[in-house]
């Protein structure tokens, strides 16, 4: 172990473009360190702009059991056994047959019926929801199976954008008068609530804090824009380099740096670098 203790650390991590890759959602050249982070019990906590359901196949494949947080910091979902782990108010939590789960952001019933407010103003986007299946594979690059849990979302609609940069910017004004917001991942706008990956992350740090004053440093990964806030939550932030766009800056965190490697061989890269362990991706 080198500067980092893992009795000391928690990681929270980005998937697609992150710890998945861009194009073949592979993880497989991170399994060194996740590997070496599931020895030493370090918690992955997965913050994504996936839905539960998808987000609950990938750890599954994983290995993974910490708690996650889903639709770009929408709802953190607590596995039942970690709820021992966490301070927190079960008034706050809804309950499913394997998680408790802590809505912060606003159901996607009254994303999409604001969505269509926004439209009869001539808005030009496209929406999850319109999209045949066909189309949602050919977008998201998914198999039939994964692309009907991308579906499944219960806080968030992701949006192509048809229309000019102008109208984006008016678009994302009319967003805010309606406490919805615009967020830009990898592939698609997502309108959520007024959440965010970093508000969800600060809830759960704080709430292990509470019952884990051991917990020093929290470790964040991410490649695009909609995760700056979850890594201006974390002690140490590491942008994981894209394949598609440039690393984006984040002006004032005390300890950041980028990768020299794309997608999940980066992320491996990054934790090695760490925890000062060897590990061949
Ligand atoms: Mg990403």
């Amino acid at each position: 172990m080198n500067r980092y203790c893992a009795d000391h650390t928690m990681i929270a991590t980005d998937l697609d473009g992150t710890l998945l890759d861009h194009y073949s959602y592979s993880y497989v050249p991170a399994q060194p360190a996740l590997s070496f982070c599931q020895h030493h019990t370090i918690p992955i906590i997965v913050n994504t702009s996936k839905t539960r359901l998808e987000s609950m196949v990938i750890r599954k494949s994983l290995g993974l059991s910490d708690p996650f947080i889903v639709e770009n910091g929408s709802a953190v979902c607590i596995p039942k056994p970690w709820m021992a782990r966490l301070h927190c108010e079960s008034e706050q939590l809804l309950q499913t047959s394997d998680h408790w789960v802590l809505p912060l952001g606003t159901s996607r019933h009254r994303i999409l019926a604001k969505l269509e407010k926004l439209r009869a103003l001539g808005f030009r986007f496209q929406g999850f929801s319109e999209m045949p299946l066909s189309h949602l594979m050919e977008a998201t690059g998914l198999s039939a199976t994964d692309a009907e849990l991308a579906n499944q979302r219960e806080y968030s609609e992701p949006i192509i954008w048809q229309d000019s940069d102008a109208e984006l910017e008016r678009f994302k004004e009319c967003l805010k008068q309606e406490q919805l917001t615009l967020l830009k991942g990898g592939r698609f706008y997502h309108v959520l609530g007024a959440t965010s990956k970093g508000r969800a992350l600060r809830w759960l740090k704080q709430a292990y804090q509470q019952k884990n004053r051991a917990l020093t440093t929290v470790v964040g990964l991410g490649d695009s824009a909609n995760d700056i806030e979850m890594l201006n939550e974390a002690d140490i932030a590491i942008w994981v380099r894209s394949p598609i766009h440039g690393v984006p800056s984040i002006p004032n965190h005390p300890m950041s740096f980028a990768t020299q490697a794309k997608g999940p061989a980066g992320w491996n890269e990054a934790i090695a670098s760490l925890f000062g362990i060897e590990t061949r991706s």
